[in-house]
């Protein structure tokens, strides 16, 4: 295979200049899409740097693809190949709701103990949003990805390993759980939680952020989420950063000092609603797993379309970016999805290689054709415009990127 792999150093990503990158095209739109972000990719990358750097993308096979060839959705070759070159951008996988296999970007995630879940959410002027002042949403969600409620340990209703626990539960504690349940477990650790916030901590510093608020439902999962909350005000308060950091707590009312960063926490269902009715007063927002995944919709339905957002799935070795939304299997094969949030995960990937200049062409490019109206018909049937279809749009961009 031409290239060479991207290595790491202590959290740190080394990236030659011909890096091998992982692809896996996904299920349902998802061939459309990521082909879309591909060919984006290799032009705003030839603009900025010319022949001096070149990504040589590798196939891997996961889902339906690899389902239909190997009869399992990421065959073991397949898997030896992810935790050998470690970054990958990947098309929406289907999942199965209540059986079958799990979840397969759930198992990539904790292959490559891809820790933290960045969702970066902001407004791109000309798409219609259900709030008054879309401008003002700007936040960036740090979701921790590897424990809570989706570690995957449960049992099912009426199970033999069910009625061991409830047996357990019941002789050991004096604790009663009725007989038809189906029972999950919650773990949050102190590692885990410290990782993460070390990342938002780090990532507020670097991108110079105003605040990092620590959502969670530590008035009722005291020793999980109360914890979390703990644990992250720990981090926060410790020498590493105690330097950068302002609590809440030490304003007392007064302005933020110039040039720190202001870190406060407010509870799961208050959270929510606070980012409808005060967007511009949350920047950063630190997140457990569930809550995390909940905020991020929530937080992209502020700014009219979860369709365009991307995400990056990243810990101290390794990579996976994705468009926040699934497959949308309604519209595969015709030529309608919109590939504005595969394109955001592939510009989020540039962003971790260090190709910001190729980075932020994308960016650009893709805000003016929203701006110009050049959009397909999810964003379209809201500005009245013709709709392009998704091989148009990639065109256009694709054009736009090469006559600047
Ligand atoms: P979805 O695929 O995100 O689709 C929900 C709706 O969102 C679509 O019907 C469509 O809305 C709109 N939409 C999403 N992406 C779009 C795009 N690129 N262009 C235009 N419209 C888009 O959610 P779902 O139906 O709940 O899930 C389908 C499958 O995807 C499930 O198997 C689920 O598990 C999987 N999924 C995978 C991932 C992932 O791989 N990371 C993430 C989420 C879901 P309208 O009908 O209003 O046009």
């Amino acid at each position: 295979m031409d290239g060479e792999k991207v290595r790491f150093d202590n959290g740190k990503w080394i990236v030659p200049d011909s890096p091998i990158i992982l692809f896996a095209e996904g299920d349902g739109i998802g061939p459309e899409i990521s082909n879309s972000a591909r060919s984006i990719v290799d032009a705003a990358v030839s603009k900025a740097y010319g022949p001096s750097k070149k990504i040589n993308w590798s196939e891997i096979l996961i889902g339906e693809k690899a389902r239909s060839k190997y009869g399992n959705g990421i065959p073991k070759e397949q898997m030896a190949k992810l935790e050998e070159y470690r970054i990958l951008l990947k098309g929406p996988l289907t999942t199965v709701v209540g059986g079958g296999e799990r979840s397969l970007n759930v198992t990539i995630r904790m292959t490559l103990d891809l820790y933290a879940n960045i969702r970066p959410v902001r407004y791109i002027k000309g798409i219609e949003s259900p709030i008054k002042n879309p401008e003002s949403v700007d936040m960036v969600i740090f979701r921790e990805n590897t424990d809570d409620i989706y570690t995957g340990i449960e049992w099912k209703e009426g199970s033999a390993e069910a009625a061991k626990l409830r047996e357990f539960l019941s002789s050991s504690f004096g604790i009663s759980i009725s007989a038809d349940s189906g029972i999950g477990i919650k773990p949050i650790s102190r590692t885990k939680t410290e990782r993460i916030t070390r990342a938002a901590l780090n990532y507020a510093i670097k991108n110079k952020r105003r605040s990092v608020t620590i959502m969670h439902k530590g008035n009722i999962m005291k020793y999980t989420e109360g914890a979390f909350r703990e644990w992250a005000y720990g981090i926060a308060k410790s020498s590493e950063f105690r330097e950068s950091v302002v609590l809440e707590s030490e304003l007392s009312g007064s302005a933020l000092p110039s040039g720190k960063i202001l870190v406060n926490d407010r509870i799961a269902d208050n959270m929510m609603q606070q980012i409808i009715t005060k967007p511009d007063m949350y920047d950063i927002i630190l997140a457990p797993n569930l809550n995390g995944d909940y905020i991020s919709d929530e937080a992209g339905a502020l700014i009219g379309n979860i369709g365009i957002l991307g995400s990056a799935n990243v810990g101290d070795t390794g990579g996976m970016f994705e468009a926040s939304h699934g497959t949308a299997p309604k519209y595969a094969g015709k030529d309608i999805a919109n590939p504005m949030g595969m394109i955001k995960a592939a510009e989020l990937m540039l962003t971790f290689l260090g190709w910001t200049e190729a980075a932020l062409l994308i960016r650009e490019e893709v805000e003016r054709a929203v701006i110009e109206k050049r959009v397909t018909s999810d964003i379209a049937r809201y500005t009245g415009t013709p709709p392009l279809g998704t091989k148009e749009f990639t065109d256009r961009i694709i054009q736009s990127i090469n006559t600047k």
